[in-house]
């Protein structure tokens, strides 16, 4: 018997386990997967990402693998492009784009070494119950073997969008859009590094980033109406798309491409209630966004701190399992929704809201200023001390005065 069971070892699985068990808590962490393995997702962490990272002690890890520190940011929404420089904080650059089998390789090691027991390998088909209540896991060695039981008090879905738990037990969905992109990406040597990328073009976005082994991540996306005539010309509708930007077209054109192209379709975008009796969901599991803002895995590190301290909470009996796990999903959403629904915006391909187009405009030219609107758009400083309106008054100044 486990305190907790958690289906799924990746970016919400494995520091869910970890946390607890850092408690002292008896953990269980299976995948189907067996590590290192990599997955078609993409891999910039960055926002409130690093900053978890340092605090469990594994960002020096991160960054041993090879993967630059990513202190640039450029941004062109079609308008013009936006650079901002020198993005650091005390704890961690703006971001990382370590590879996933490198990332989540790091992620298991770290909730073993804190005491929870791995089972890779190990597929989860079904669950046992009690009553109306999940009362732990069926599954079985992919590799062979028989079907094995395992109980717990709470099993965890860190399975990811379409998680085998969420569907077993009808969460209910509370918020929900259909997946508005598809995306292809692949890796290209002898680039040179200029920090994280993002442009726009009508309804198409690159997305591109250094990861590990001197290597280049090139990501594009379509809206998923278009997927059939992508897919039928991947790399002739990849470059098409980077054609687009000729400075960023002479780079890869310079460079060469080392691995196939990978896809990702059926990105819809949803949040789901993340718990009920003795289950709860973390991760993409409980909240899946299109990867348009890259938030995925930052999000899922913090919804793994939130249900890490809700499950300790309730599992060491300081309050009601239900009552912990009440304001896990508050918090949650708290922090999600905002960005949620600007993700959606963006990735629907809508314009850029004016007052931002606007601001963009005033920053131009303005390195300090750009700088710090990039720092707390990433949340590197309080937002407030640059989205406030005394210094946003000051910015725009001069360019409401020449638009008089
Ligand atoms: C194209 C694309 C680009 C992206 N780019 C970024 C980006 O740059 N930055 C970012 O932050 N996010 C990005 N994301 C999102 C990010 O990849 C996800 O949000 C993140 O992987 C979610 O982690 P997770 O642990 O919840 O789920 P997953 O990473 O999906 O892991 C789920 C795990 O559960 C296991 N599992 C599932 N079912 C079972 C079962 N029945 N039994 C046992 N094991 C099971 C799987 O094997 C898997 O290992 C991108 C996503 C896509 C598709």
């Amino acid at each position: 018997m486990y305190d907790a069971i958690v289906i799924g070892a990746r970016c919400a699985g494995a520091p869910t386990a970890m946390l607890l068990a850092r408690r002292g808590h008896k953990v269980l962490l299976v995948d189907r997967a067996t590590f290192p393995s990599e997955i078609p997702h993409g891999h910039f962490i960055h926002r409130h990402g690093p900053r978890r990272l340092h605090r469990w002690g594994l960002l020096d890890r991160i960054a041993a693998t090879g993967c630059p520190a990513v202190t640039t940011v450029t941004s062109d929404y079609g308008d013009f492009p936006l650079a901002g420089r020198d993005l650091t904080a005390e704890d961690g650059a703006l971001g990382y784009g370590p590879r996933r089998a490198a990332l989540d390789q790091i992620l298991v090691e770290a909730a073993v070494a804190a005491g929870a027991e791995l089972r890779e390998g190990f597929a989860v088909e079904g669950f046992a119950s009690d009553g109306d209540r999940i009362a732990g896991i069926r599954g079985r060695d992919r590799r062979g073997g028989a079907p094995v039981t395992e109980y717990a008090t709470v099993t965890v879905g860190a399975d990811g969008r379409n998680s085998r738990l969420a569907r077993a037990v009808g969460a209910p969905v509370t918020e929900a859009a259909p997946a508005a992109t598809c995306y292809y990406f692949s890796y290209w040597s002898g680039l040179p590094d200029a920090g994280l990328e993002v442009y726009v073009r009508q309804d198409r976005v690159i997305f591109a980033f250094p990861t590990g082994d001197g290597l280049f991540a090139l990501f594009v996306a379509w809206p998923s109406a278009e997927l059939p005539a992508v897919r039928a010309d991947i790399a002739g509708q990849f470059m098409a798309v980077i054609d687009q930007i000729p400075v960023l077209a002479e780079r890869v054109r310079g460079g060469r491409r080392e691995e196939r192209f990978y896809g990702a379709s059926d990105l819809p975008n949803f949040l789901r209630r993340p718990y009920g009796p003795g289950w709860a969901l973390v991760g993409d599991a409980g909240c899946h966004k299109d990867p348009f803002l890259a938030l995925g895995i930052c999000d899922a590190f913090r919804d793994a701190e939130l249900l890490a301290e809700a499950l300790d909470e309730g599992l060491s009996g300081r309050r009601p399992l239900a009552a912990a796990l009440a304001d896990y999903e508050r918090q949650r959403d708290e922090a999600t929704l905002p960005e949620y629904r600007q993700n959606l915006h963006l990735a629907q391909f809508q314009p850029l809201p004016t007052e931002l187009a606007q601001l963009r405009r005033a920053l131009r030219g303005d390195q300090d200023a750009t700088n710090r609107f990039y720092l707390a758009s990433e949340g590197l400083i309080p937002r407030e001390a640059f989205f406030n309106p005394e210094n946003l008054r000051r910015i725009m100044a001069p360019a409401l005065a020449g638009a008089r």
